[in-house]
């Protein structure tokens, strides 16, 4: 291994409160003196967490520190190796997030004879050379930084935690065990009786189960890692922009009265309780498209629908009570609006308060939505509507009766402005999003490294198998044993090498 001192950013670049930053190696000592100067140095204590003013050692005048420029007061940890992360002496230094003065401590720490700037994965790969944790523990580092929901989070935390490191060296004990009997055979094979071939194929067969099951584990990091999506969808002002702004708590869309505003589908993130989602607000659908962008907009909806994991049909639930005056629940210019969805604003009583779902639903053809939400709650209870609801009831069994998937509690009312039945909204959707999938509580892989050493092992495992059956040679059946448990060793890094080493580091980021 080098023998550099490396020194990287842990945070990313930009503005924050506070910022991180870590240096590992021999030299690390050396940097604590010429940031803080010996008085720090001969108190460093292990683990203890001390407050103090980083100068820059290159600008100090007659050997006094006092004239050296400041860059920051800041917090600094000290780890004594091998007792480190890397299990080398480490240094963190947590100094306010402005890039200016990340940027310049780094310059000043680089500075230091033999240090440099750390490669991605630098400090996860020392650990790993340094015993201080093994391959599937390294590379579950990445996971547990890139898992975006809570099962995958657990599962990487459970990898990181050494479980199919574990059960990998059970497997691994056990070939080595069969290798040594069979090496055992080789040497006294003109004196021994025939080797008992029955017993190691039943013993062979039971690690051939464990090394399929973890290989049938395997999930993709892509299909792990893709966000949940959920659309929205509904006539024109129907308030799918206004619920989009409650999720968020912000108000990040133009929200306005004019139907059709949003032409385009907005898309942003939002945190549930299972973990991250993507929200999409489609273009209001009418059932004709009156231009072109329109149309296009219209298709682009239609495609996204087809893609999501959750469809929510967002009705104007302030349209429900037909003998609500017009103008109190929309402005006049929505009243307006284009002849397509003016059912929704219908103050005509024979009109049915869901006539502008009927329409989307006509649209969307198979869409069906998972949800119906009927929005503008609070405009019913405005006018003393709330305990009168037997219509809107009505209207929604009504729209229900046409949607035979949609279960019958698949209906929510909400108000965008008040926050009435955002937080069932949001169980809905978590539940929705992430269900539990069958295997939630076993682990799983989700390194290609790693199934390729499993594939390997279970083929070598196979040819063993065949050879028992077939042709028993000791040697050649010992020959492919000694090619599965090098295969198994691979997985946690018994057996590594530098190429292998550079494809899985270079994957991480810079300071891990
Ligand atoms: P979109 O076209 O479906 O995205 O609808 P918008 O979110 O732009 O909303 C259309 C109109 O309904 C705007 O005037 C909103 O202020 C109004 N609106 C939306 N949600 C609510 C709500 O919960 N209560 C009330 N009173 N008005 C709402």
């Amino acid at each position: 291994m080098d023998s550099q001192t490396i020194v990287a950013p842990m945070t990313p670049a930009g503005v924050s409160a506070v910022a991180a930053i870590r240096v590992s190696g021999s030299r690390v000592r050396e940097v604590v003196r010429l940031l803080f100067g010996e008085a720090a140095l001969k108190n460093l204590k292990a683990r203890e967490a001390k407050l103090a003013t980083a100068r820059d050692y290159r600008t100090m005048a007659d050997g006094d520190r006092a004239t050296a420029q400041v860059i920051d007061s800041l917090l600094y940890i000290f780890f004594e190796g091998p007792n480190s992360y890397t299990g080398e002496d480490v240094l963190e230094l947590y100094p306010h997030g402005n890039p200016i003065i990340v940027r310049e401590l780094i310059q000043v720490i680089k500075s230091v004879e033999g240090v440099r700037l750390a490669e991605p994965g630098e400090y996860t790969r020392r650990a790993f050379l340094n015993g201080r944790m093994d391959l599937v523990q390294a590379e579950s580092v990445a996971d547990v930084i890139h898992s975006a929901n809570r099962d995958e989070l657990k599962n990487a935390h459970r990898l990181l935690g050494g479980a199919l490191s574990k059960k990998v060296k059970t497997l691994t004990e056990q070939v080595m065990d069969i290798s040594a009997r069979l090496e055992l055979d080789v040497d006294f094979a003109e004196e021994e009786a025939d080797p008992d071939y029955a017993t190691w194929g039943t013993k062979i067969e039971a690690i051939r189960e464990s090394v399929e099951s973890i290989l049938k584990s395997f999930k993709g990091k892509a299909a792990v890692s893709r966000l949940p999506l959920a659309v929205l969808y509904g006539a024109p002002n129907a308030g799918k922009s206004s619920l989009v702004n409650a999720l968020l708590g912000e108000d990040r869309i133009l929200v306005s009265d004019i139907p059709g505003t949003t032409r385009d589908f907005v898309e942003v993130r939002l945190f549930l309780d299972g973990g991250e989602i993507r929200l999409v607000d489609t273009a209001g659908i009418a059932d004709k498209a009156t231009d072109a962008l329109d149309a296009l907009s219209m298709e682009k909806s239609r495609e996204i629908l087809a893609e999501a994991d959750m469809k929510i049909l967002l009705v104007d639930g302030s349209t429900g009570s037909p003998t609500l005056p017009e103008q109190s629940f929309s402005t006049d210019s929505s009243a307006s609006f284009s002849p397509n969805s003016s059912a929704s604003f219908s103050t005509d009583s024979s009109a049915s308060f869901s006539t502008a779902g009927r329409e989307s639903l006509k649209f969307l053809g198979d869409n069906k939505p998972d949800l119906i939400v009927y929005s503008k709650s609070d405009l019913l209870d405005e006018f003393g509507r709330s305990a009168d609801l037997s219509e809107v009831t009505a209207c929604a069994e009504q729209c229900r009766s046409e949607l035979a998937e949609v279960p019958a509690n698949a209906v929510l009312r909400i108000s965008s402005k008040t926050g009435a039945g955002l937080a069932d909204l949001k169980r809905v959707m978590n539940a929705t999003l992430f269900k539990k999938t069958e295997n939630s509580e076993d682990l799983w892989i989700t390194s290609e490294r790693e199934k390729a050493c499993l594939e390997e092992a279970l083929a070598g495992i196979d040819r063993t198998l065949s050879l028992i059956r077939t042709n028993p040679a000791v040697e050649l059946i010992a020959f492919e044993m000694q090619l599965v448990r090098r295969a198994l060793q691979s997985i946690t890094g018994e057996i590594s090498s530098e190429d292998v080493l550079q494809k899985i580091f270079a994957g991480f980021c810079i300071g891990k």
